[in-house]
């Protein structure tokens, strides 16, 4: 059995003391994807960015490598292996595709090798300022610059966002492959369900800030009404474990 990457135990988290995520426990194994599902305002987010150091838990431990990260700041968890690409994707529209692989955190080096091994497209693009890449070219950018740093932990949020299906059809695969193949842990926040499902292990609803069903994708997968259920908050036994 993997060892856990990330272990989130009984995570209350929000804003302005109001709690939007519950008690949330979610563990991910190494090479493992999990998909964190659930409609607008769920908590999805918020959950993401309490990993990545940008939203302090108000209850609750998470771990990284079995390391609590209560006191260590969001550059030091980059530096520690977490990459977070967010909803916005982080990019600067007037630098170049190879300037962004030269913008780490101080004495962190990233390696654009990786980025063009992933995304082949990006490297004919490389003096190309960002504000002229396509959508899917810049999410393939968020997401290059994230494994350039060697993840062992990627924090993906909604990738699919502005983009034609078919783009997030080609994206998501990458991801697959390269956790696959570097042992990353992967949390996907996706709305494109059915595709998330597919290239995820482990799924995960969130409604109104609780997990209210987890189970394995593929029996994930092949109860949709469970799943669509799920998104109104109605709780499912049928699949709740003790770990995702
Ligand atoms: P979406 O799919 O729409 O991004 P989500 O599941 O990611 O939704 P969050 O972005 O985590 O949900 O938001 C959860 C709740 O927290 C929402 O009600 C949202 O309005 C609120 N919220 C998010 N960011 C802030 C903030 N900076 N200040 C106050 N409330 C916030």
């Amino acid at each position: 059995m993997s060892a856990p990457v990330l272990e989130i135990d009984g995570l209350t988290a929000g804003y302005d003391h109001a709690a939007v995520v519950r008690d949330l426990d979610l563990e991910v194994v190494d090479g493992a994807i999990v998909a964190l599902l659930g409609a607008n305002g769920a908590g999805k987010t918020t959950t993401l960015r309490a990993v990545s150091g940008l939203v302090r838990p108000m209850q609750g431990a998470i771990r990284f490598q079995g390391q609590d990260l209560a006191r260590v700041q969001p550059s030091a968890r980059a530096k520690l292996g977490i990459a977070h690409v967010p909803e916005n994707r982080g990019l600067f529209f007037g630098l170049t595709v190879a300037e962004h692989f030269r913008l780490g955190y101080r004495g962190e080096r990233l390696d654009p090798a990786v980025a063009y091994r992933y995304f082949p497209a990006l490297e004919p693009l490389r003096d190309r300022r960002c504000g002229l890449l396509s959508g899917g070219e810049q999410q393939m950018l968020a997401v290059g610059r994230a494994l350039a740093r060697h993840p062992r932990l990627l924090l993906l949020d909604e990738l699919s966002l502005g983009l034609a299906p078919v783009i997030v059809e080609s994206l998501l695969p990458v991801v697959r492959r390269y956790a696959e193949e570097s042992g990353c842990g992967v949390v996907l926040v996706e709305q494109h369900i059915e595709l998330a499902l597919t290239i995820a292990d482990r799924g995960c609803v969130l409604s109104h800030g609780e997990i209210v069903l987890r189970g394995e994708a593929e029996q994930l997968r092949a109860n949709h009404e469970l799943l669509i259920s799920s998104y109104f908050g109605e709780h499912a036994d049928l699949f709740t474990e003790q770990s995702s």
